[in-house]
This record gives structure tokens, sequence and C-alpha cells, in this order.
């Protein structure tokens, strides 16, 4: 079977390349293209020569002259980094220190919406359960040996276990996933570190299964994430929609760039389970509106042949279809038919649309800015 994305697309995966991730957007590490009018230009250069069609008065006025969001699809069939986003001051210092890993100086609250089920683990459990997991398992306790007994614990113990060095990490790890892999009764804890350091082996990462909340999210569920928050992909399919940034702080289980001091300064270090957003109903789909204002999703479920009116509010949105061939009908233009895979770019100067599907039910997802 192709990977999703390539399925999606219609097209055979490149063998031997991961093909995780779909990017629309005008991220200068992958500029959208344009079909307008029979010319074919980046997005961003679009935006340039017409600024207030295509993005509209409002997303100007709001300090944005550019696209403010990036949408991406997202399909991981192996665990992705440990890892947390930079706030603006932050983003702002690492591009100037070290812009090759750090690619622009904008910040990068995310949402995450689950099309599949979807594990993830994200920001801390409290600490009460994080201790009471450790101390099941022996193996671990050289690792956290004489932590302060206060409330810098949670603090103290993860850098521990950034800074600890290889071989200690080494045989606790290998001690604890030889244990859990004879047991057949395992806490989703247990269940997400061995299946970590199966597939990241002595990565020191993978501790933080015990560390963050496991969560499988189905079909529908969204998680957003704030600045300064731990988290990592670990399988499934999503719709991602982010402000218009590739800044991205790890810590381990990636061959990436790792800060990890970075990354153990930057953090909040909140406990408790994060929010798991269900979005508002639609007359047809829901609509997640995450507290930043760069980008809203709306995912759209549109029954055969039933057209569905849209406004555009004056802003931009780029409309991406994930099921069925859709036809758009801007008022008073001609009307533009696409398949599975296929993306719209609704500029803001178009004030209305009408949305159908034709033969099947017919999936679409909306973003655009949250203003
Ligand atoms: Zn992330």
């Amino acid at each position: 079977m192709e990977p999703y994305i390539a399925d999606l697309l219609g097209i055979s995966a490149p063998p031997d390349l991961p093909f995780g991730e779909l990017w629309l957007g005008t991220h200068h590490a992958a500029r959208a293209l344009v079909r307008a009018k029979g010319a074919r230009l980046t997005l961003d250069e679009l935006i340039r020569r017409h600024p207030e069609q295509v993005l509209g008065k409002r997303t100007l006025a709001a300090g944005f002259d550019d696209l403010p969001f990036l949408l991406k699809i997202l399909a991981s069939g192996q665990p992705l980094s440990i890892q947390a986003h930079p706030d603006k001051a932050l983003a702002g210092e690492l591009h100037a220190r070290d812009p090759k890993n750090y690619p622009d100086a904008n910040h990068k609250p995310e949402i995450a919406i689950a099309l599949t089920p979807f594990a993830a683990l994200c920001g801390f459990r409290p600490a009460p359960a994080i201790r009471a997991d450790l101390h099941r398992h022996a193996e671990l306790a050289p690792l956290l040996a004489g932590l302060p007994d206060n409330g810098d614990w949670l603090r103290a113990a993860y850098r521990r276990l950034f800074t600890v060095d290889e071989a200690q990490v080494r045989a606790a790890g290998t001690a604890l996933a030889t244990k859990l892999a004879k047991h057949d009764e395992r806490t989703p804890e247990d269940a997400c570190f061995l299946r970590l350091w199966n597939h990241f082996p002595e990565d020191r990462g993978t501790f933080s299964a015990f560390f963050l909340n496991v969560l499988d999210l189905q079909p529908g569920e969204a998680l957003f994430q704030a600045p300064n928050e731990p988290h990592a992909y670990l399988e499934g399919v999503a719709v991602e929609c982010m402000a218009n940034s590739n800044n991205v702080v790890r810590a381990g289980c990636t061959g990436k760039f790792i800060d990890r001091d970075v990354l153990l300064a930057m953090l909040t270090y909140r406990e408790g389970a994060p929010d798991i957003m269900r979005g508002e109903a639609l007359p047809h789909g829901r609509s997640y509106i995450p507290p930043v204002p760069e980008f809203a999703i709306e995912l759209l479920d549109l029954p055969a042949g039933q057209p569905v009116e849209l406004a555009s509010d004056g802003l931009i949105s780029i409309l991406l279809v994930l099921a069925g061939t859709c036809t758009l009908q801007p008022a008073g233009q001609a009307s533009l038919t696409a398949r599975r895979g296929s993306s719209w770019l609704w500029p803001a100067a178009l004030p209305s649309a009408t949305l159908v599907c034709q033969s099947e039910t017919g999936r679409v997802v909306r973003a655009r800015p949250n203003l």
C-alpha cells in the first residue's frame, strides 16, 4: 500500500525516502505553487504582487504581510522526535544565533487534528504519577538517585535524564526494555517506552514515555501545542496547521539536530493532562479555533450533491480536498473542479463560493487566519 500522502496525491512514493509531510504555504523551505489564469507562480510571489486582494485588508491590518499559517498533512509511520516549539522571543534569539537549525524568526503554535487514530506524547504528567511509575521500575533507580524531594523534582529529574552519562542510559534502558518485552501486561507508559526504545535504541529521549502524557486521539480530536511544551507525535495521520515557521527544538529520538540545553531551559514544566479539542459543530463539519490569530481550521464533510455556501469574511483561505471530487463555484466566476489531493487558494477578494461534492461524500479541510 502506498503511504497516505502518496495515495492522497495519486502518485507513487519515492523509494527509500521519507514521505511523511505535505506542506501548503509560503515557508521558504517549501513554497506552494499557484496556478492562476494559465500563469504559474509561487504563493509568496502572488501575495507580494497583490497583497490586499490575496491576504485581505484585515490580515494586513493584523500585521501579517505574508500567509500567516502553514497547512500540513502529517502521516507518520514511526515516532517523531521529542520536541518543543519556541515562543516569538526565543525564536528570534535562536534564529539570530543559529539560522541553519532555526530557519526563521517566528514562533510555531500548532494544531494537529487526527484523521486516523493518532498516538502522541504531550505535556508533563503530574509529578507524583511520574514518580510512582519510575519507582515501579528498579532498573531506572540509578538514573534518578539524589534528586531534590520538593517542587523542583520534575525539572531536576528531566534534566538528569538528558545529562546523565550514556553508559547509565544504555544500562537502565536495556534492562528495562528486556524486562518489559517479557511481560504481556504493560501500562500505556511501559508500552510507549518499549516502542520508542525499539525505534531509537539507547536514546535517552525514550524515557520521556514516563514523563509525558501518553495520548491516543480518535479521528476528529485535536491537540494544540502552545510554546515551550514538550511533545512527540508517534503514529497516525493528522491535519496540522501552524504559524508560518519551521522552528523546532529537539531533545531526542531523532537523527536531526538536537539542542538539549535549549529545550531543558525553555520548558514551562507545567503538569497535567493537555486539553483535547473536539471542535465546534458546523452545519457540515467541525471548526477548530486555537487561541492564536494566525490560523483556524474547518474540517468539512459534504454529503454528495449537496451544495454548501462558504463566505470568505475578507480573509484568505486554503482548501484541500481529502476525499471525493469537489467543485468550487465562486460567485460570478467559472467553477473549478478538484479531486482528492488537490487544493485551492481562495483569495480574500472573492467574497463567497459554493462547494459541492459530486458522487460520494467529500471531505475538505479549510485553513484561514483566525481574525
Ligand atoms: Zn511539534
